[in-house]
C-alpha cells in the first residue's frame, strides 16, 4: 500500500466520511477570492481581509508544502419535523449547529491523522492542521483534493455525501500521490472512487440554489455577497440587522440551509450520521422562542454551552429571534416584546422594537 492510501484508510477509521489528497499551490480561484474581498461581499469579517495571498497558497502557510490532505465530516442528522419546522413561534438553527461544536471534535481527529501521516511518512516533516479557523481556502482545497466539486452556491458537493459537510485540512510537506480534483469552478468532477465506480458531479443547468435564497445573496453563480446571506447576518453580523433584509429571515435565527436544501445532489443523501454528538430533535433544531427570549446570560450559557450558538452570545440570539416573533405574524408575540423593550442590551430593544411595529402594524 502507498503512504497516500495508508493515510486515506486510516482517515475511514478515525470516522472522516471523505478524503483526497490535492497539490499544494496556488489556488486557481485566488484572483476570483481577491475580487470577491474588493467587492466587500465578505461584509463584517475583517479577518478575511488578512493576507488574501497567504490564505491562497498553503506553501506561504506551511514553506516547502507539497501536499493538502481534505477531509469532509458530513453533518447530515435527518429531516426536521414540519410540524415544529414550519411553527412561527419556533426559530430554525442550520443544521451545522444542530449538535456540538464541531471544532471541538474535528481538530482531535486531524491531529490523529497528522501523526499517524508523521509516523508513516519515515522522514522529518511538517505539517499543519486546520479546520475552518486557519488560512485556507477549504473548498478550493475539498475540489482540488477530489472530495466533490464547487456547487454555484460556493459550497462544496459530493455526488456520495452532499453539501452537508465539514471540511479540514492537513498541510504537509510529505510527498504523496494526488488525487484528480475538480480544480476550477464550474468544471465536472469525474473520478473512479475505490468500489470502481465513477462519481460525476456538476450543477449543470441548475439553478435552484440561487433562485430560492430569499436575500437574493446571490449576484452571480458562485459569487456570494456574504452581507446579504442569512447566515452572515444572524450570525457574524454584530450590530442590528439592516431592516429591509429582516422580513426575508422568516423564522432563521442561527444561519441558513435554504440554498442547500434545494440542492438535488443533497436531496439524494438519505443516511443520517448516527453519532450523538449531532441530533435531530425538535428543541435542538427549532427552539421555541418564547423560551429564548425568557434566557438570562447564565440561562443562555448553560442552554448553549458547547454548542456552536454560544458564537452569537445572548445579545445575537435574542436579536434574531425578536425579529423572527415580528415576522410570526402572531399577536400572542407582543407581550413577549414588550417586555423585551425592558432587556439591559440595546440591540435587543432595537429588535423589539421594530418586531413590535410589525405585528402591530398587521393587527
Ligand atoms: Fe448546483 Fe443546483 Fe445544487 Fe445550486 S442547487 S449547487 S446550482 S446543483
Amino acid at each position: 500500500m502507498t503512504l497516500a492510501e495508508r493515510i486515506k484508510d486510516k482517515a475511514v477509521e478515525l470516522g472522516f466520511d471523505l478524503v483526497g489528497i490535492g497539490p499544494a499551490q496556488r489556488s486557481v480561484n485566488a484572483e476570483a477570492f481577491e475580487s470577491w474581498l474588493a467587492e466587500g461581499h465578505h461584509g463584517e469579517m475583517a479577518w478575511l481581509e488578512r493576507d488574501p495571498a497567504r490564505r491562497s497558497d498553503p506553501r506561504a502557510v506551511v514553506p516547502g508544502a507539497r501536499s493538502v490532505i481534505s477531509v469532509g465530516l458530513s453533518y447530515y442528522a435527518g429531516e426536521p419535523d414540519p410540524q415544529y419546522w414550519d411553527d412561527p413561534l419556533r426559530g430554525r438553527i442550520a443544521r451545522y449547529a444542530w449538535g456540538r461544536d464541531y471544532h471541538k471534535i474535528m481538530p482531535r481527529m486531524l491531529k490523529q491523522l497528522a501523526e499517524f501521516l508523521e509516523a508513516e511518512s519515515g522522514s522529518e516533516i511538517s505539517s499543519r492542521v486546520y479546520v475552518d479557523t486557519g488560512p485556507v481556502l477549504e473548498h478550493d482545497a475539498a475540489a482540488s483534493a477530489g472530495l466533490g466539486f464547487t456547487g454555484k452556491h460556493t459550497l462544496t458537493i459530493s455526488p456520495l455525501k452532499g453539501s452537508y459537510l465539514f471540511l479540514g485540512e492537513i498541510l504537509s510537506t510529505a510527498e504523496l500521490d494526488l488525487d484528480v480534483g475538480a480544480t476550477e469552478r464550474g468544471t465536472e468532477l469525474s473520478k473512479t472512487n475505490d468500489a470502481g465506480r465513477v462519481l460525476n458531479g456538476t450543477c449543470g443547468s441548475c439553478r435552484r440554489c440561487l433562485n430560492v435564497c430569499p436575500t437574493h445573496a446571490f449576484p452571480a453563480a458562485y459569487v456570494l455577497d456574504g452581507r446579504r446571506c442569512i447566515s452572515y447576518l444572524t450570525i457574524e453580523l454584530r450590530d442590528a440587522i439592516p431592516e429591509e433584509l429582516r422580513p426575508k429571515m422568516k423564522n432563521w435565527i442561527y444561519g441558513c440551509d435554504e440554498c442547500q436544501s434545494v440542492c438535488p445532489w443533497v436531496q439524494r443523501v438519505n443516511e443520517p450520521r448516527q453519532d450523538d454528538w449531532m441530533r435531530c430533535e425538535p428543541d435542538i433544531y427549532a427552539p421555541d422562542l418564547f423560551e429564548l427570549m425568557a434566557l438570562d446570560d447564565e440561562g443562555f450559557i448553560e442552554r448553549f454551552a458547547g454548542r456552536p450558538i454560544v458564537r452569537t452570545k445572548r445579545r445575537g440570539l435574542l436579536r434574531n429571534a425578536a425579529i423572527a416573533l415580528g415576522n410570526s405574524g402572531c399577536a400572542e408575540a407582543i407581550p413577549v416584546l414588550e417586555k423585551a423593550l425592558q432587556d439591559q442590551e440595546p440591540l435587543i430593544r432595537e429588535a423589539a422594537t421594530w418586531a413590535l411595529e410589525q405585528l402591530r402594524d398587521e393587527k
